[in-house]
């Protein structure tokens, strides 16, 4: 087994369907630290020892990047008990409590009074394919390998508060 890296790379996603969902471009490379979590499994597992400068078509099935849709994630509940003020719309997507890291439900459809919320993550389900630039590669500190974390990230979006 080849010692972990921390690695940094610039990404298109893209739907089944060729729409892209989310890209780095314009902004930062984003760097984790392999094996740790930090992206997708199915993504880190296919980029584990991909050399620097390569430009590369990863395709990450569902099962092994957000997970197969569950419906029974999907729960009816009455309009007025949702933290919303004003209209509902489907589509609508927000947290399910009041920590940051209550889960994001989306509302998938209204019946009368009734507000049916998807508790799926909204990629649950979409095979991803990820165009990949990796543009640094490095060893850990013994800091990051600790924290199990890159460090480093210029705009804190990494999660990393210290
Ligand atoms: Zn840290």
């Amino acid at each position: 087994m080849s010692a972990l890296r921390v690695v940094s790379f610039h990404y298109t996603l893209r739907d089944p369907s060729g729409r892209v969902l989310d890209s780095s471009a314009g902004g930062d490379p984003i760097s984790y630290l392999e094996g740790a979590g930090q992206i997708i499994e199915g993504l880190d597992e296919q980029l584990r020892s991909t050399a620097v400068g390569t430009k590369t078509r990863v395709v990450v099935p569902a099962a092994r990047a957000y997970g197969e849709r569950d419906p029974d994630q999907v729960q009816r509940v009455k309009r007025a008990l949702l933290p919303v003020d004003g209209e509902i719309k489907v589509g609508d997507q927000f947290q399910a409590g009041h920590d940051r890291h209550a889960p994001v439900v989306t509302v998938q459809s209204i019946e009368g009074d009734d507000v049916l919320l998807d508790g799926n993550h909204p990629l649950a389900g979409v095979d991803l394919t990820f165009d990949v630039e990796i543009t640094a590669a490095r060893a850990p500190t013994q800091t990051e390998l600790d924290h199990g974390h890159a460090h480093g990230c210029s705009d804190g979006g990494c999660g990393c508060s210290h």
